[in-house]
């Protein structure tokens, strides 16, 4: 899979405060990347530099082979970015809206027209007549969110497209980015709501003051900050030396082999396996402890 955003010692000072520092990072095409962290941590200033929209005190930024501190302007064509905030232009309508939108990326009119119907469908968004002062909170992000795709873009970076929405208009947005990234299109995204995040990222960098503290998959991350225990709920003919519930046994270990085992003696046994499950952390609950772990 190549790369698509290649970050090497990446530091951004505003003035002498240092707002993200020595950042190492790379998405590859087709992945959905999640970048979390506390409010302040950096990630709305790693998002605008990966766009170009913001230059680096130091460091390479590389985004689908261009070096975005020299030259931005052809990566942009292939970037959709949508900004923590987006207001709109409130005296137009949403078709007038995205029709202006169209005309800066040179789309010709017809295709115009017909991309902003599909997106607009897609995004179950029927507001065309409606001017984007009168829409809600929702119905504005979701006009946003379609600006950021109407020239078709490979990469999409998305700086916290839930903020604000009620959650089932979230949890729309969330699979529709899914599908988004079904289509092959790469995802950057910061967000606050680590539920989501887990859902869809395939990979998550955790930010601390403007530090990376890990960047890896969810399921790996379990491995080294979380914890993953199974149970065995069983019921036997024996007195048996488990905790009990009611007519139940039960036993929980983190181990496979301890529960391999268990599983055998109910079989040998002829003992009723009544049920077999796995806890494991949440995202949520790993970054908590990150987060509140001293360094
Ligand atoms: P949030 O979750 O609140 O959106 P964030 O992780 O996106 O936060 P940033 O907006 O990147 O954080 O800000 C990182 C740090 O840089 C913060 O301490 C912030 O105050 C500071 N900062 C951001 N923009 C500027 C600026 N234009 N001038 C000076 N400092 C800034």
């Amino acid at each position: 899979m190549s790369t698509i955003i290649k970050l090497e010692s990446l530091n951004k000072l505003y003035r002498d405060f240092p707002a993200v520092k020595d950042l190492n990072l790379e998405v590859k095409e087709g992945e959905i990347f999640g970048i979390i962290g506390h409010n302040g941590a950096g990630k709305t200033t790693v998002l605008k530099m990966i766009v170009g929209l913001l230059a680096p005190t130091s460091g390479t930024i590389e985004v689908m082979g261009h070096d975005m501190t020299k030259d931005s302007t052809d990566a942009k064509k292939d970037i959709g970015y949508l900004p923590e905030e987006s207001p709109l232009y409130e005296n137009m309508n949403v078709q007038e809206y995205l029709m202006f939108f169209s005309e800066l990326y040179k789309l010709p009119k017809k295709e115009a027209k017909e991309r902003i119907n599909l997106l607009l469908d897609s995004l179950k968004l029927e507001a065309k007549g409606k001017y984007t002062g009168e829409l809600s909170k929702g119905m504005k992000r979701k006009v946003a969110i379609a600006r950021t795709l109407l020239h078709d873009p490979k990469l999409l970076v998305l700086d916290e497209p839930n903020s604000g929405l009620d959650p089932l208009t979230s949890f729309f947005i969330i699979d529709y980015l899914k599908k988004l990234s079904k289509e092959g299109k790469t995802i950057v995204i910061s967000a606050h709501n680590l539920f989501h995040v887990e859902y869809i990222c395939d990979r998550v960098a955790i930010l601390k003051n403007g530090e990376l503290v890990v960047c890896d998959t969810v399921e790996a991350m379990r491995e080294t900050f979380g914890k993953r225990e199974y149970e065995v709920v069983f019921q036997a003919d024996a007195n048996l030396d488990y905790e009990r519930k009611e007519e139940n046994y039960i036993f929980r270990a983190a181990d496979v082999a301890q529960i391999a085992s268990l599983l055998q003696k109910i079989s040998e046994n002829n003992w009723a396996l009544v049920d077999l499950s796995v806890q494991q952390s949440a995202l949520e609950e790993m970054y908590v402890g990150i987060m509140t772990e001293e360094k």
